[in-house]
């Protein structure tokens, strides 16, 4: 995720974080109103993450997971199908997002295959996706930026409308005749359920991913949530497909992709969750049946227990709930904002605020960033989307700090 290098910007050294708050060397501190790129859910180095990373390195610090198993990883894929109800009860670890994604598209690819249906195997993604950079996962990101350079080693995928680049009914109608059509060719398609973040925040209702559920089911396609930045509480539930099941709770996708916040921004760590038949699909005597993705450091044990001290603090802290009365009152906070006359389209999905703002500067995001950073604040808008993904343990001094800074940010980068 390089869609900030910017050589014009002088480096930042931070030599210790805490809570909200980086520190630099010389004293400087700065809020991470992005909590590190959306990973660090519960500030940094919070004491029970940080103890419980300290007992697994004394007991366990790696083995490979290759014909052997440990505590840790047994128990956060326990945890994570519970998560599910069972429905997406086996999981497959990875350490960075892109991975996940592609494990997810080779994993649905191998089960047509292995379910006697080789030709089922293109994908589709929605215009403006994200789903990483590696080049399997540039194949279902259709930002150009990204994947313009690296057109000539890339497989792509069919780009279809999505909620945000079309009315939604139009898109629907789309991905209605594209499927009636090419069913037979395509083995998944991959969303960012609610909210499509690094393409610019835009955000659709959960009842565009019930309709994407039921045409999937209809026309024999897996579907993918890639949750790896909407997941772990960041829309209001655990899960951002949770918002789409119906009343029983069925209308899970097949697969979920999850890494970011799930070690609450500490350890590199992401996972694949899908169902069982699709496991069953692998069990198999020989080889080239089983799914094939080695990695070294699969389920390490580090960040697995990281990842379990995350989901405690879920539980611990009532989170959920009090991430809804929080983020009304950061939402009441940002109001005089979201008035500003530069402001178009603020919106919300539970922990992520983003507004466009009407600019003249073509280089708005770099002055807001600098205009930021100068009243302590890390916010990093994406073009000319500013956006909160703030961690949620914020008291009501900072929560009063971000809002009142970032406005102030806003006029100063605007002048
Ligand atoms: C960040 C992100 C990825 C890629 O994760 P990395 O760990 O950076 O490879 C994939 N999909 C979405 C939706 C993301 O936000």
């Amino acid at each position: 995720m390089q869609w900030h290098a910017d050589q014009s910007l002088p480096l930042l050294a931070v030599s210790r974080a805490q809570g909200a708050w980086l520190y630099g060397p010389d004293g400087q501190r700065y809020l991470d109103g992005i909590s590190s790129w959306w990973t660090n859910l519960f500030g940094h180095s919070h004491p029970h993450i940080v103890q419980a990373l300290r007992d697994q390195l004394d007991t366990l610090d790696h083995v490979m997971l290759a014909g052997f198993t440990h505590e840790p990883v047994v128990a956060l894929s326990e945890k994570l199908s519970a998560l599910t109800g069972g429905r997406l009860g086996h999981a497959f670890y990875a350490s960075d997002g892109a991975s996940a994604t592609e494990i997810a598209l080779k994993m649905s690819l191998h089960y047509w295959r292995n379910r006697g249906r080789p030709g089922k195997n293109e994908f589709i993604c929605f215009a403006g996706s994200y789903h990483g950079e590696t080049v399997g996962a540039l194949a279902v990101t259709d930002v150009p930026l990204f994947r313009d350079a690296y057109a000539p080693m890339v497989r792509g995928a069919h780009v279809l409308p999505s909620p945000a680049s079309s009315a939604p009914l139009h898109a629907l109608d789309a991905l209605t005749v594209f499927l009636e059509a090419h069913h037979a060719r395509i083995a998944a398609l991959i969303i960012e359920p609610r909210v499509q973040c690094a393409g610019g925040f835009a955000m659709h209702d959960a009842s565009w991913l019930s309709a994407v559920r039921a045409l999937c089911d209809v026309y024999e396609v897996h579907l993918i949530a890639d949750e790896i930045a909407v997941g772990c509480g960041r829309t209001g539930t655990f899960f951002a497909c949770e918002q789409s099941l119906d009343a029983d709770g069925e209308g899970w996708p097949d697969f979920i992709c999850l890494s970011k916040g799930i070690t609450g921004g500490t350890l590199p760590l992401s996972l694949v969750l899908s169902r069982p038949d699709i496991y069953a699909a692998f069990l198999d005597d020989t080889m080239a049946r089983g799914f094939l993705h080695s990695h070294s450091y699969t389920g390490n044990p580090l960040a697995c227990r990281a990842a379990l001290a995350t989901l405690e603090l879920f539980d611990a802290l009532d989170i959920l709930a009090r991430n809804r009365v929080w983020g009304d009152r950061f939402t009441d906070a940002l109001a005089p904002l979201a008035a500003h006359a530069s402001v178009r389209r603020f919106r919300r999905a539970g922990m992520i605020w983003a507004a466009d703002i009407d600019t003249p500067h073509a280089d708005f995001s770099r002055r807001y960033y600098r205009a930021a950073l100068a009243r302590e604040l890390l916010l990093r808008p994406i073009g000319n989307t500013l956006y909160f993904m703030p961690p949620y343990i914020l008291d009501p001094d900072q929560t009063a700090l971000l809002a009142e800074r970032a406005l102030a940010a806003l006029d100063a980068a605007l002048a």
